[in-house]
């Protein structure tokens, strides 16, 4: 993964979510749910195995203060249905779930959904498992669509 086209590519691009939504050929993504109002998809540069990111369709950029009670209320549970599928999946030892992105860059809300592997030491878990710099699993197209569709089919 270059850093740098990647802090680039978020910062000068479109919306990453948008753009997905909108086909653009550059921002392909492995969909994994999706429904009226919210799409989930694998991580492009995932730092842990099956790593999905949820985001609302609508380009809303506040977590929590974007949405009605009853709109985030939903995407929770699209958070927690995927969550549950990753835990049926991958057995993790824990689950992180986080909101990150920024104004500059990334800005369309979206939850990181990753599952921590059992056996990871101590000083690797946590924000050392989620940063890039770190490094970034590197997974083939052929085994991101085979992920995507066995979540799918555990979400279904
Ligand atoms: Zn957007």
């Amino acid at each position: 993964m270059d850093l740098e086209a990647y802090e680039r590519r978020a910062r000068q691009g479109p919306c990453f979510v948008c753009a997905f939504l909108d086909g653009h050929p550059d921002y392909g993504h492995e969909l994994v749910y999706e429904d009226a109002d919210h799409v989930a998809f694998l991580d492009r540069w995932p730092t842990l195995p099956g790593k999905v990111l949820v985001a609302p369709k609508q380009h809303v950029e506040n977590v929590v203060s974007g949405f009605t009670e009853d709109a985030y209320t939903r995407m929770m549970l699209v958070v927690r249905r995927v969550t549950l599928a990753v835990e049926t999946l991958y057995a993790p030892e824990r689950v992180y779930l986080l909101s990150l992105g920024a104004k500059d860059g990334n800005a369309h809300v979206h939850w990181h959904v990753a599952g921590l592997p059992p056996g990871v030491p101590y000083e690797q878990q946590q924000f050392h498992s989620l940063m890039s710099e770190n490094g970034v699993l590197d997974v083939p197209p052929a085994e991101s669509a085979k992920i995507a569709t066995q979540l799918r089919r555990a979400l279904s």
